[in-house]
Parts: structure tokens; C-alpha cells; sequence
């Protein structure tokens, strides 16, 4: 069983590198489960195909990707699977909505917390949009 406990509010990042696409949501999510990371990962690979159907087809900015952030202190480093993930660090639209739902919770990595990884952070350009209740 896979069960989502905290939920992030929205926030809205501009695209960069292709710029003529619209902004990105971005979220976090905590989840309790009883998946071992590879399952985690196959599940959310899952979910991404089942949402991405919708817009198949379709040329055009990424509808949706389901990344593994944290899977509790674990530290792996296989082919496929990073955790934690690689970039996390340089990603204010990870961080942001990450320190809200644990702003206390320890990189296993660099031993900081997520809000003090959040706080070396340059934030420009990353908006909080809605409350995880709904639209703002
Ligand atoms: P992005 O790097 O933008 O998330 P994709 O969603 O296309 O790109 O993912 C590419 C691959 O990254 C996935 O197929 C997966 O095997 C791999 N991967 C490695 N570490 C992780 C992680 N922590 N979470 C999600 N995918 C990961
Ligand atoms: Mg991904």
C-alpha cells in the first residue's frame, strides 16, 4: 500500500532552456509505503503513463514527471536510480515545496535540513500558487 500523508501547496516556476511553454507546477508529496524504491519508482513510472495518455499525441511541454526526492535516509546509487536526487540541491521548485510539508528532515548526504538547503538557495522566479486546499 501507498498512501500520500503531507501534500505541498502549488508552485509555478518559468520554464527555462525552451522558453515559449507555459510555467511549471511544482509540489511535493510525503507518501507512506510499503514499496521498496525500484517498486516506488516503477509505480510513479506508471501513474506518468496513465496520466500522459490523456495528451498522447501531443507535441508540446511535459505534462507530467514523478520524481523520488527522498526515500527516507536511504542513499542508492544505481543504474536508474538516484537517491536522493541528484539536482535536488540546485532546485528551488524542489526545495521550496519540499521544506514545507519537512523543513526538518536531514539530506543523508550533506547532513543539512531541507529548509537550510532551501535557504543557500538563490529563489527567484519561484511563486507559491495555490495552497495544497485549492486555487489561491
Ligand atoms: P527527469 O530527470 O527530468 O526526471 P525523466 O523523468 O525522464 O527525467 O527520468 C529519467 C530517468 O531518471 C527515469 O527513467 C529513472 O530511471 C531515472 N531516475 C534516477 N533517479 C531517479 C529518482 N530519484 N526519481 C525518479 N527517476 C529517477
Ligand atoms: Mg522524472
Amino acid at each position: 500500500m501507498t498512501r500520500i500523508v503531507a501534500v505541498s501547496s502549488f508552485y509555478e516556476t518559468a520554464p527555462w532552456g525552451v522558453e515559449e511553454q507555459p510555467p511549471f507546477l511544482n509540489l511535493a508529496v510525503e507518501v507512506v509505503t510499503g514499496l521498496e524504491p525500484r517498486e516506488l519508482l516503477k509505480l510513479l513510472k506508471q501513474i506518468e503513463g496513465e496520466l500522459g495518455r490523456i495528451e498522447a499525441g501531443r507535441w508540446g511541454p511535459r505534462l507530467i514527471d514523478l520524481d523520488i526526492i527522498y526515500y527516507g535516509g536511504r542513499v542508492i546509487k544505481e543504474d536508474g536510480l538516484t537517491i536522493p536526487h541528484p539536482r535536488l540541491h540546485e532546485r528551488g521548485f524542489v526545495l521550496a515545496p519540499l521544506s514545507e510539508i519537512a523543513p526538518d528532515f536531514v539530506d543523508p548526504v550533506s547532513k543539512k535540513t531541507a529548509a537550510q538547503l532551501l535557504y543557500l538557495l538563490d529563489k527567484d522566479g519561484i511563486i507559491k500558487k495555490f495552497d495544497a486546499g485549492g486555487a489561491a
